[in-house]
């Protein structure tokens, strides 16, 4: 049976036998009991599937995988550490010195710093593009030691959508896999692989969550690369002789999942925690109904700011003025998530002023959770940078991160209401 997303949400991932809890239990082991050698055995050459040591799998993450893997319609999932880790370990899965990553520009600031200095270090470099640009600058960044294309469904603070058909395109023609952060968007809003990605990876910190509970990240395979015979994937063509000769490309199944377990989790660990599996699978339970709210509230909030005389501009895929409005109708037609940004008129110390003035709304850097939160980037996360280098990086100094939450969205909006009158 193939059910829907809102089905998936609270059905995914996990089905007890007789007399089993109904939720996953938090399996809080480190280590697993057999009684023969040869079927400890069998689990190391990977010959059957199971768990042996829980810095490869666990039965509770394990739920939480499946949930995800489910929801985005790929064929498996590896929980991490952090959404960090699911970036870095996608990477080296694909990647080694001497290979590069095409990337958008427009990303979330930590996979930026991941991209542009930490892997460069290690030999492994990234080409920026512009995700408007056209597809034939974008092309001229691959050669033939491209490993991965990365993306951004709604890209942050930008609220940039992305055109997956024109990103999808270039990877096929050039054989190239296809990377999408689908982390502000989740599978309720957009699922990646329906539009030509081959990897979706996830902050389950966010939307997956929900609660602002369990830092976590994930990798979903989607199953659908063809790694066999590809040149530019030796790896995966080539026999591992760390894994007693495997070729990853002549599995069935789930090759890109598989060499990251195998290779990835082995070597390097940052695999999630199964309490933070616990929580992150409990919030899923409700990721449906939560994202048609989240939407619903910062259409309202959006539409609510735009017509405000103290509001210079606002960024939000739902307001028909808006760049990627035809966009965001093609890929997501049943909201645009929670994420918003909009600029104060005048200059930074106004839009300091409306922030200290907000009283339901906190400031945060988190975002994407149930509670509305506000970030000014100026005078936090990019305060280092001049008023130039805040507009090269498309970060205006008046520019105000507002992460709408599911409360009632008058309250919302009368704090906002309330808040600039400060201004
Ligand atoms: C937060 C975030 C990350 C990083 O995730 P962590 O769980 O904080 O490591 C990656 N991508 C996006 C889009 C994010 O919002």
């Amino acid at each position: 049976m193939s059910y829907k997303k809102d089905t998936i949400c609270v059905q995914g991932g996990y089905r007890p036998a007789t007399g089993e809890s109904r939720i996953p239990p938090i399996s809080q082991s480190t280590t697993y009991f057999y009684e023969k050698t040869q079927d400890m055995a069998d689990l190391f050459d990977l010959r059957a599937d199971g768990y042996f040591y829980t810095r490869l799998a666990n039965p509770t993450v394990a739920a939480f995988e499946g949930k995800v893997a489910a929801l985005e319609g790929g064929v498996a999932a590896i929980g991490c550490a952090s959404g960090m880790s699911a970036s870095t370990l996608a990477a080296f899965t694909v990647c080694g010195a001497g290979d590069n990553i095409v990337s958008s520009s427009a990303i979330y600031g930590g996979t930026f710093n991941l991209f542009a200095v930490t892997l460069p270090k290690l030999g492994i470099e990234t080409r920026f593009f512009d995700p408007d640009a056209p597809a034939e600058e974008i092309e001229k960044l691959i050669d033939e030691k491209t490993k991965l294309i990365f993306t951004e469904t709604v890209a942050n603070p930008s609220i940039k959508i992305l055109d997956f058909d024109k990103i999808a395109a270039i990877a096929k023609k050039y054989g190239v896999l296809f990377a999408v952060d689908n982390t502000l968007a989740t599978p309720i809003l957009c699922r990646p692989f329906e539009w030509g990605a081959n990897l979706v990876i996830h902050s389950s910190s966010k939307y997956l969550d929900g609660h602002a509970a369990a830092l976590g990240g994930v990798i979903v395979d989607g199953g659908n690369f063809n790694f066999k015979g590809n040149e530019r994937y030796a790896s995966f063509n080539e026999p591992d002789e760390s894994y007693h000769g495997l070729v990853y490309a002549d599995l069935p199944s789930a090759q890109f999942a598989t060499k990251c377990r195998a290779q990835m989790m082995r070597d390097m660990g940052a695999i999630m925690s199964p309490q933070n599996a616990f929580l992150s699978w409990l919030g899923c339970d409700t990721l449906a109904l939560r994202m048609e709210r989240h939407s619903s509230n910062a259409k309202k909030v959006a539409a609510y700011l735009a017509s405000h005389p103290k509001i210079d501009w606002v960024w939000h895929a739902s307001l028909p003025e808006n760049k990627y409005h035809k966009l965001a109708e093609k890929y997501l037609p049943d909201g645009q998530g929670g994420m918003l940004s909009f600029g104060i008129k005048g200059d930074v110390k106004q839009a300091a002023k409306f922030m200290e003035a907000l009283q339901l709304i906190t400031q945060e850097t988190h975002v994407a959770d149930v509670r509305s939160c506000v970030l000014h980037p100026a005078s936090t996360t990019h305060r280092q940078l001049s008023k130039e280098e805040l507009e090269q990086a498309g970060v205006p100094e008046n520019l105000v991160r507002l992460s709408v939450g599911i409360e009632n969205p008058d309250d919302i909006i009368a704090d906002l209401e309330q808040a600039l009158r400060h201004v």
